[in-house]
């Protein structure tokens, strides 16, 4: 009965021994020892017993050195997720320790935030798991199999440490289902009546965590607000794909004399007018739901001889990812041209345009030559006066390049 007790870490020791091995085949070590989480079907020379869906397994290279320990699941692509590159046991305390680390992340850069990304999956070494916290309700998202499994010791980690007054389930995610996970979408603990109100750099916004766009708005953008408005004093702005108006009433804050909100979502438009009332901006606001590229072109076509009179100081574009995959890069690059062609013909010479691009497989040269590229036909010379990133609670591991996927520019019309 007393065996293990003079034998500390035994029973831990034990529960690695039967843990089944994953052996690589030569040549697939480097990316794992380097730091990158994933383990395709095809690196993976074989197993030395049949694992479950799900299961702790550990990795060895095909010379049977040791790399770690990850999530096994036959079904997905990604055969393992790797979870350490030691031998650790996964329970509650492997969470506390590994949420509380990616907290410490997020107070040393963005010390004054009280709603923002905890945990960020590969980029905080929990691939699979998402935490957002919107005051005190967290929203929990879990994209592998493994993940999902755990979510008692994570739910049970979680309300430890921040004691939430909900937390909320959006697992809508289309990589679930490459997972073998269907969707879920619910209060996984506590009770949450209507939207929850947050401050996000001082001002107020009504997030809709059960329903809204991703786990209920982008926060990946808060810094990036602060400073694109920076840039917006007395001027006449358009926030272009505002969703809930996050770039433009910054910018009103900050002393635009009128900021003209777009977005093709009528509810997006409506919380974002919501939210310019909340923090007394609605004076200085007005909106349209409409689809940007036609508002852009009503804007840009004129008749023969017609010319276009520029009216606007600052022009924010923020759309959604145009490609979730590199086969529609192309296409993709097609529409940002277009948006950013039009969009600079209605800006005033020192005017600036703020654009972004948040899919991973356009990067940020080929996202500035595309700018240049509408640039060049609208006849305009720009200045780069900024360049941005996602904020640091969505931190980039460049040996995980999936990590890095938000970029922008503003660029001043020379002329
Ligand atoms: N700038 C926003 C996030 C934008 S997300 C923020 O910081 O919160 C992209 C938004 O574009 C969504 O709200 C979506 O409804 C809207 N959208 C997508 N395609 C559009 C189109 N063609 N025209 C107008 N809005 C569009």
């Amino acid at each position: 009965m007393f065996r293990h007790a003079g034998w500390p870490g035994g029973n831990c020791l034990q529960a690695m021994q039967v843990l089944t091995t994953v052996l690589l085949k030569p040549g697939e070590a480097d990316r794992i020892l380097a730091g990158h989480p994933w383990i395709y079907h095809g690196s993976v020379l074989r197993l030395t017993q049949p694992a479950a869906d799900g299961e702790l397994v550990q990795i060895k290279d095909h010379r049977q050195r040791f790399l770690g320990v990850g999530f096994y699941n036959s079904r997905s692509k990604i055969n393992v997720r790797v979870i350490s590159p030691e031998r650790v046991t996964v329970d509650q305390a492997f969470f506390e320790e590994r949420i509380r680390a990616a907290l410490a992340v997020r107070q040393r850069h963005l010390p004054n935030a009280t709603s923002f990304r905890v945990v960020n999956a590969e980029s905080d070494a929990l691939s699979g798991l998402i935490v957002d916290k919107y005051e005190d309700v967290l929203v929990v998202q879990t994209s592998s199999l493994g993940m999902d499994q755990r979510k008692p010791i994570i739910l049970a980690a979680l309300q430890g440490m921040f004691s939430p007054r909900a937390i909320v389930e959006r697992n809508e995610a289309a990589s679930r289902k490459f997972e073998g996970l269907p969707d879920a979408n619910g209060i996984l603990a506590g009770s949450l009546e209507g939207p929850v109100a947050i401050t996000l750099n001082g001002l107020r916004f009504e997030v809709d965590v059960l329903g809204g766009h991703k786990t209920g708005l982008y926060l990946d953008q808060q810094v990036n607000y602060q400073r694109v408005a920076e840039l917006a004093r007395g001027g006449q702005v358009v926030d272009a794909f505002s969703f809930h108006g996050g770039f433009g009433l910054h910018a009103a804050r900050a002393g635009a004399a009128h900021v003209h909100l777009l977005d093709q979502s009528a509810e997006a438009i409506a919380a974002a007018m919501r939210n310019a009332a909340a923090n007394g901006l609605a004076e200085q606001c007005s909106s349209e739901a409409v689809n940007v590229f036609d508002w852009l072109k009503a804007q840009t076509v004129t008749q023969p001889h017609e010319k276009i009179v520029p009216r606007w100081d600052l022009i924010v574009l923020d759309p959604p990812s145009f490609t979730r995959n590199r086969a529609s890069v192309p296409d993709a690059l097609r529409g940002y041209k277009e948006i950013h062609l039009r969009a600079l013909k209605l800006l005033k010479t020192g005017g600036t345009l703020a654009t972004f691009c948040c899919s991973h497989h356009v990067n940020a040269g080929l996202f500035q030559d595309t700018v240049l590229s509408a640039a060049f036909d609208a006849r305009r010379v720009l200045r780069r006066v900024a360049t941005y990133s996602q904020s640091p609670d969505h931190p980039i591991i460049p040996m995980i390049p999936e990590t890095e996927y938000l970029k922008g520019f503003a660029f001043e019309v020379v002329r």
